[in-house]
């Protein structure tokens, strides 16, 4: 026997069980964002690799080992989108929506890097996006933050925490990086064989490392805030202000630099211990030089990612889910002619109890396998159609989950009884 093909690794299945987790935490995600006024946009999953060469940056984790890349039938080099900020960049500048406008823009769906999975990493992952264009002051920085605090709140999802960092302007990380140059020559012996590298192309990359071995010469490098200037400090400040007025707690973490190239000025995390190595559950930052990167007139950005399976771990963890949907009737037949009619039946009691969920047994089998399937459905009542009832124009109401009798009704009372019967729970 041939062997069975098995889904790719580090790409998983979403099953019945699990698609309410992620409805549930889709239905929050689509309501906050309503009410901030941000709007949905959908991208495609493929786009050209020149794109993230150009935003993400050539020296990155994800630009040097983590693209899936291929050359399509016209010889086009494609990738699976890694994130979403590239795309998102790339559809509102070709479809001018950065023309005197500013924009709050949301998308999901699947990204993709060949990472080493492992619980909270995957190949194949879920992010929900937010990105906004064309205002650059600290207020929308502020405003994104307390966008994810009200969706921690709604979720039910507490015990995480903000960290906070500013990554200046361009100057002041060049000045930045020859701090760390400098104090990362100093240690090469130190230095694992990604930091080598990284030491002349992009140091600020080293901080980002998540070799525990490095964790101590990490902790002793230079630290950028001291070389942040006047404007950078007053946005950063200003945006600490505003934090505060509102309430939302956070930490100052000058190592936190972020893993794609094109962020400036405020860069944050939402972490959680609860997960393991794996705890960043929301990272975003201002990166208002990407939009001009990539061919656009110099616009303000700044936005988020969310990890879906990151938080949906979280949830799980702490029992936050709702139930599986259960039926509400499950409708039980036997015979050719009850088979025609209980299917007719079951229409008609969703036309007109659009509330209540109907499972039509299909096909034949016993009563007792039926009825089995009935109970297993979660369904209240079963309603019952064998050929007896059809000669009597009846159809048999038995409850599922109480001790009452079970009834028989004419067909045509059927729909009143059932909304009599719905209506007391
Ligand atoms: P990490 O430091 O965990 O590698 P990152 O900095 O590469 O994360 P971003 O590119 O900022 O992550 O993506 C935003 C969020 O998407 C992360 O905070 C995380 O929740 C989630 N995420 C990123 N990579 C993966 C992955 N391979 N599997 C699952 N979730 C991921
Ligand atoms: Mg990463």
């Amino acid at each position: 026997m041939e062997k069975n093909i098995q889904a790719i690794r580090g790409m998983h299945d979403v099953l019945p069980s699990q698609t309410r987790h992620w409805q549930y935490l889709e239905a929050c995600v689509r309501e906050v964002l309503g009410r901030y006024g941000y709007q949905e946009v959908r991208m495609p999953i493929v786009e050209f690799t020149e794109l993230f060469k150009r935003s993400i940056g050539e020296v990155t984790d994800i630009v040097e080992k983590e693209m899936y890349t291929f050359e399509d039938r016209n010889g086009d080099r494609l990738t699976l989108r890694p994130e979403g900020t590239a795309g998102c960049v790339r559809a509102v500048l070709e479809h001018g929506l950065l023309h005197n406008q500013t924009q709050r823009l949301w998308y999901q769906g699947p990204m993709f890097r060949h990472e080493r999975p492992q619980k909270g990493r995957y190949r194949q992952f879920q992010q929900i996006g937010v990105e906004t264009f064309g205002m650059a002051g600290p207020d929308i920085d502020a405003e994104l933050i307390f966008i994810t605090a009200r969706l921690w709140k709604a979720l039910g999802i507490d015990g995480l925490e903000l960290q906070l960092n500013s990554l200046g302007t361009a100057e002041e990380r060049a000045a930045y990086r020859q701090e760390l140059v400098a104090y990362f020559g100093c240690h090469h012996d130190a230095l694992d064989e990604d930091s080598r590298r990284r030491l002349h192309s992009n140091p600020l990359r080293i901080l980002d490392t998540k070799n525990p071995d490095m964790a101590e010469l990490v902790a002793g490098a230079p630290v950028l805030a001291d070389l942040l200037g006047e404007g950078s400090r007053r946005h950063f400040e200003q945006l600490q202000t505003l934090l505060k007025a509102a309430g939302v707690r956070f930490v100052f973490n000058p190592r936190l630099v972020r893993g794609l190239d094109y962020y400036s000025l405020t860069v944050f995390e939402w972490v959680t211990d609860r997960l393991g190595a794996q705890g960043t559950v929301c990272a975003g930052g201002r990166y208002d030089s990407l939009v001009a990167q990539l061919g656009g007139r110099s616009t303000p950005a700044v936005g988020f990612a969310m990890g879906v399976e990151r938080l949906i771990a979280l949830l799980e963890a702490d029992g936050r889910l709702p139930e599986t949907a259960r039926a509400d009737i499950y409708l039980v037949q036997r015979g050719e002619a009850a088979r025609r009619e209980a299917l007719v039946l079951a229409e008609r009691v969703r036309d007109a109890l659009p509330q209540l969920r109907v499972l039509a047994h299909c096909g034949n089998g016993a009563f007792k396998a039926q009825f089995k399937r009935a109970d297993h459905s979660g369904a209240r009542i079963a309603l019952v159609l064998g050929e007896d009832e059809l000669a009597r124009g009846e159809i048999g109401i038995k409850h599922l989950r109480n001790k009452l009798p079970q009834e028989a009704v004419a067909v045509d009372c059927l729909v009143g009884r059932l909304a009599e019967i719905f209506d007391k729970s």
